[in-house]
């Protein structure tokens, strides 16, 4: 891979809060970044040098985006395979590959590749086609989630079934199985949430320390690092994370979350083929963050090292919480925001991190 020289045009799909950030890294390394998002003024293109705004199937528009951009990455999973194909047909590298879209996009072949390749998830069961919600529960057992198989984010397309919440949500649930392809998981009575941040070019993969994160409602509220987990327990995520980064041949930065359960085993949850939001926390605590390695994989830079110099706190802002800008929070905790126009609830509108120490280093 030839690396490109600064004044290149890196082109991101995608114009959310992960392509802003990958904007603003990549214009600080001196790439200009070009923005294409069917949406006009998305939070990404607000920060970037060019702008298509234009469909994800729209021939004419991704050939031109292709032509103008030397490289293209994607901030989400949900890119059609399609627009991908039709990039690279027009001469111009898509980093991550193929192959990392394609897994991440459908839970059920997501799952059984992590489980083919010695990563457990926890068990799960996928419903036929036209089969009914109750007879796969009747099969599989009641305690479980039904998720849908493609576009869930953020706890979307997900159903608790069973346990505490007994009938609540079937009738739902049956309503949901019914329209689109879903699978169910077993309910995973873990005692924490994990997750390993991978950074892989053709020379190496290197691993950022594993994040502890707490969601609420199915989305993601708050991390911390060090995480709470015993030494073998972080070095098992931080090899999962390898292997997985090595099998699709990713170039790039994935994430990849666990579940830990009582036991100390993990459990791995998904991953999504990008920058990650549990990995936040990363350019203020360690050498380097996630966005600028990230960066640094698709245009064939040398990874660099991501030792972690600072125990720290990361904080999602959601919907009305960013009301709290700047008051509610010390000088030194570092807002990052997305720049959306409105704050719906559950909305990601900014983040906070907040260094709590600096980490103690041997002598
Ligand atoms: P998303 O794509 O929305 O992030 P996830 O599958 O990661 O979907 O689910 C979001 C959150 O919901 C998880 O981080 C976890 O807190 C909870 N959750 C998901 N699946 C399970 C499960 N099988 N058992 C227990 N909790 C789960
Ligand atoms: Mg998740």
């Amino acid at each position: 891979m030839v690396p490109l020289s600064t004044g290149a045009t890196i082109g991101i799909l995608g114009g959310g809060q992960l392509g802003r950030l990958l904007a603003i890294e990549a214009a600080r390394l001196g790439f200009d970044v070009h923005i294409y998002c069917p949406e006009a003024a998305s939070p990404a293109a607000r920060v970037a040098a060019f702008e298509t705004v234009a469909a994800y199937n729209d021939v004419i528009a991704l050939s031109h985006f292709a032509d103008a951009c030397d490289v293209v990455t994607y901030e989400f999973e949900n890119v059609p395979a399609k627009t991908v194909t039709l990039i690279e047909a027009s001469g111009t590298p898509v980093r991550p590959g193929a192959k990392s879209l394609d897994m991440s996009q459908d839970r059920a072949r997501e799952k059984a590749f992590l489980n083919e390749i010695g990563i457990p998830t926890v068990d799960y069961y996928v419903l036929d086609e036209g089969e009914a919600l109750d007879t796969a529960l009747a099969k599989f057992g009641s305690h479980a989630i039904l998720k849908t198989r493609r576009d869930g984010y953020d706890g979307k397309g997900q159903i608790m079934l069973g346990g505490a919440r007994g009938k609540a949500g079937l009738e739902e649930a049956r309503e949901l199985a019914g329209r689109v392809p879903c699978l169910l998981e077993a309910f995973a009575p873990f005692e924490r949430e994990i997750s390993a941040v991978v950074a892989r070019n053709a020379t190496g993969t290197i691993v950022f320390e594993p994040s502890e994160n707490a969601h609420q409602n199915g989305i993601l509220k708050h991390c911390h690092v060090p995480a709470r987990i015993a030494d073998d327990v972080r070095i098992a995520a931080i090899a999962a994370g390898q292997k997985l980064a090595d099998a699709l041949d990713h170039i790039g930065v994935l994430a990849l979350e666990f579940f830990v359960m009582p036991d100390g085993r993990l459990k791995a949850n998904e991953f999504a083929p990008r920058v990650h939001n549990s990995g936040h926390w990363t350019p203020e605590a360690c050498l380097t963050g996630q966005f600028e390695q990230h960066i640094r994989a698709v245009v064939g830079w040398p990874l660099a090292p991501v030792d972690r110099v600072f125990d720290i706190e990361m904080d999602n802002l959601l919907g009305d919480e960013i009301a709290a800008v700047p008051n509610g929070y010390e000088p030194g905790d570092k807002i990052v925001s997305y720049g959306k126009r409105s704050a719906r609830p559950g909305r990601k509108m900014a983040h906070i991190t907040r260094r709590i120490a600096p980490v103690h280093q041997e002598p």
